[in-house]
């Protein structure tokens, strides 16, 4: 868990409600990968991302501009509405936004708050569960270490499987470590299953929304 301590000065209750965020969609879904996989979930996905995965599935979150801005309240209520029992923040990356507003405003309404990203902006917000998705292409932040849940790394080639060991060393004993293979390089799914059966303290996280195919 990780939590940014309020400022007062800076931000009061009811100035929350206003803060706005670029989003590229927000659904009510099952969470398709890692430790919370097959759970109900509503998903929040902002846009903007600086970390250019040349694999990455969602491009189209990389720029803010052209998605539509979103108030804390109307994100809320949506979240709300669907009576989700968490709310996963991803991007894009959502670190790139201060996420205390947003973070504030779901948890004043009971929801628990996942957030899934590649730790290489600033924390912030009020945060249940933290699944690092480090990348080589901008590496971490120090700070990020001491918090993460869970530690899931994509996988193409054995330089990934050393970036993985290389980010779990960093990682507080008990977190959640999983590779996942990137779902365009079949190959990888080889080097994963040996791997993990030497390694038996890592795990295999599957995008299993794409074989079910839910969004
Ligand atoms: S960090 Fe995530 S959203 Fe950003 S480029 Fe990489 S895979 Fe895509």
């Amino acid at each position: 868990m990780f939590k940014t301590e309020k400022q007062s000065d800076l931000i009061s209750e009811q100035d929350i409600w206003y803060v706005e965020y670029p989003i590229m969609e927000h659904f009510y879904t099952i969470q398709g990968e890692g430790a919370h996989t097959g759970r109900a979930s509503y998903f929040i996905r902002t846009a903007g991302c600086d970390v250019n995965c040349w694999w990455c599935d969602v491009k189209e979150s990389w720029e803010e501009e052209g998605h539509p801005k979103m108030t804390v309240r109307e994100l809320v209520d949506a979240a709300k509405a669907s009576k989700a029992p968490f709310v996963v923040i991803t991007g894009g990356e959502p670190l790139l936004h201060d996420l205390l507003p947003l973070t504030l405003g779901l948890k004043s309404e009971g929801m628990k708050v996942h957030i899934e990203t590649s730790g290489s902006s600033p924390l912030s917000g009020q945060l249940d569960w933290i699944t690092l998705s480090p990348k080589r292409f901008k590496k971490p932040t120090e700070e990020v270490f001491a918090y993460v849940d869970e530690l899931k790394v994509v996988v193409l080639t054995n330089k990934d499987l050393k970036w993985a060991e290389d980010n779990a060393a960093k990682c507080p004993e008990g977190t959640r470590l999983l590779l996942q293979p990137e779902w365009e390089t079949p190959k990888s799914i080889d080097l994963i299953v040996d791997y993990v059966k030497e390694n038996p303290e890592w795990g295999i996280s599957l995008q299993t929304h794409k074989f079910l195919k839910v969004p």
